[in-house]
């Protein structure tokens, strides 16, 4: 059983991720929860204590100080904690060094989103072809168990995939993945998660169509869905990782990444990257100060956290997916809702970091149970998805499976002026 969780990075995802396994510390054992800025990790504990959230108060919560570039210090800190199970929540610039330590100290590695490197340049599909996979062999190898980008999306949808496969379909023709956040921070414009990470996103939009690789322009395919709940909803076509472990491990003509958006964040989109603010490409200022327009920006924009108080609405993510059972056309939505204000009652957060953190927790479970342990690198949608449903379920993310849900094709592929 292995024991002792580290968790690297103290923002909103880590914040939640830390709240869950102190729930579950009696499973889990201690936690140390370590970033570059320890002051931010002792305000997750602060936070944990406040919300009664520790489960075992006998095993140890704990913070350090950590530059997870530096892989002595990496392998130090797994050895002085004890930890056999690293959850990487910090930006994923720092993926590549926390699987060196991770491979070398033996723990197990999980992350949530894919690596990038902070000057990359235009990255081809699939991206995990890049950085990761050519490292599976060495996982494999040493027998380290890591599970990549197992959040929310990427994460639980690739779970979802793998649930359709497995019960649903017999072939499949498309996954079309949908991200809605149909919630009210009563800010003029945030992002809910890092902005850094998120306006990098929306660089080179390439998803998985007709068995081919597509590049698009950013926010230039719109769709309309009638999501349950949240109702008639716009959503954009957008590049993000789990497309590209999708399109190689299931077999599906097309694999497509969709986010919602609101007219109003369109335009203040569109015009602070027409004014260069999104770029990641140095400046020099009339003083000769030399910065990064995007990291001005992110300096600027609300602290993805500090939404959490007054955030009202749900998120709606899911699959829909479309293929054939049994010689029939089939359709189904697989999804999850999630209330911001239920959020921040359990663990002073909201929606967006805790889809993302409730996952990674639970993976830990299954890690330590053994029913995740399986000692090389894959992605989420490779591991079978029951146990990680069920315990999701447990753990405050339920899932609906829709097997008659509101069409989609009717309303794809409306193109919006450039
Ligand atoms: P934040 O920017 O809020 O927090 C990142 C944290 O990581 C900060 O505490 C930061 O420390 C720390 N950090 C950054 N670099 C280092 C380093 N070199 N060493 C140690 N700590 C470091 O990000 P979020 O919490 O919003 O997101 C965390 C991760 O989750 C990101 O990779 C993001 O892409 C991913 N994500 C995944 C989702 C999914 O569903 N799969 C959804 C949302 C996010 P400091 O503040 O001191 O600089």
């Amino acid at each position: 059983m292995r024991k002792n969780v580290l968790i690297v990075g103290a923002g909103g995802v880590g914040h939640v991720t830390a709240h869950k396994c102190a729930q579950h510390n009696d499973i889990l054992g201690d936690i140390c929860i370590a970033s570059r800025t320890k002051v931010k990790c002792d305000k997750i504990i602060e936070s944990i204590k406040r919300k009664n959230n520790i489960k075992d108060p006998m095993k140890k919560l704990h913070s350090a100080q950590l530059d997870a570039l530096d892989i002595p210090a990496t392998i130090k800190l797994i050895n002085d904690t004890g930890s056999q199970i690293v959850i990487n929540l910090a930006q994923p610039y720092v993926n590549m060094s926390l699987l060196t330590a991770c491979i070398k100290t033996g723990a197990s590695y999980m992350d949530t989103a894919i690596h990038e490197e902070p000057d990359r340049g235009e990255e081809e599909p699939p991206w995990y072809a890049n950085y990761e996979w050519p490292r599976r062999d060495e996982c494999r190898k040493k027998g380290v168990t890591a599970i990549l980008g197992v959040g929310f999306d990427p994460g639980v949808v690739n779970a979802y995939a793998a649930l359709a496969v497995k019960h649903y379909f017999d072939t499949i023709d498309t996954i079309d993945i949908m991200d809605v956040n149909a919630g009210n921070h009563g800010k003029y414009f945030a992002t809910n998660f890092d902005p850094e990470i998120n306006f990098r996103e929306f660089r080179k939009i390439w998803n998985w169509i007709d068995r081919k690789w597509r590049l698009d322009k950013v926010h230039s395919v719109k769709m309309i869905y009638d999501f349950p709940v949240v109702g008639r909803q716009s959503l954009y076509l957008t590049g993000h990782d789990e497309v590209h472990s999708l399109s190689k491990n299931i077999d599906a003509d097309s694999v497509r990444f969709w986010m919602g958006f609101s007219d109003h964040y369109i335009n203040v989109f569109s015009v602070l990257t027409s004014l260069g603010l999104t770029s990641e490409f140095p400046v020099k200022t009339a003083e000769g100060l030399e910065v990064i327009p995007l990291k001005v920006l992110r300096a600027v924009l609300p602290d993805p956290l500090s939404l959490a108080p007054n955030y009202t609405g749900v998120t709606c993510i899911g699959d829909f997916i479309k293929g054939t059972k049994d010689g029939k056309g089939k359709e189904i939505l697989i999804y999850n809702i999630c209330d911001h204000a239920r959020c921040y009652k359990e663990v002073e957060s909201q929606a967006i970091s805790y889809t993302a953190g409730v996952p990674p927790a639970a993976a830990a479970i299954l890690i330590s149970r053994g029913d995740w342990d399986i000692k090389t690198m894959v992605n989420v949608e490779e591991l079978n998805p029951e146990p990680f449903i069920e315990r999701l379920d447990k753990m405050g993310l339920s899932t609906i499976v829709d097997e008659k849900p509101p069409s989609l094709k009717p309303i794809l592929d409306i193109k919006c002026p450039a």
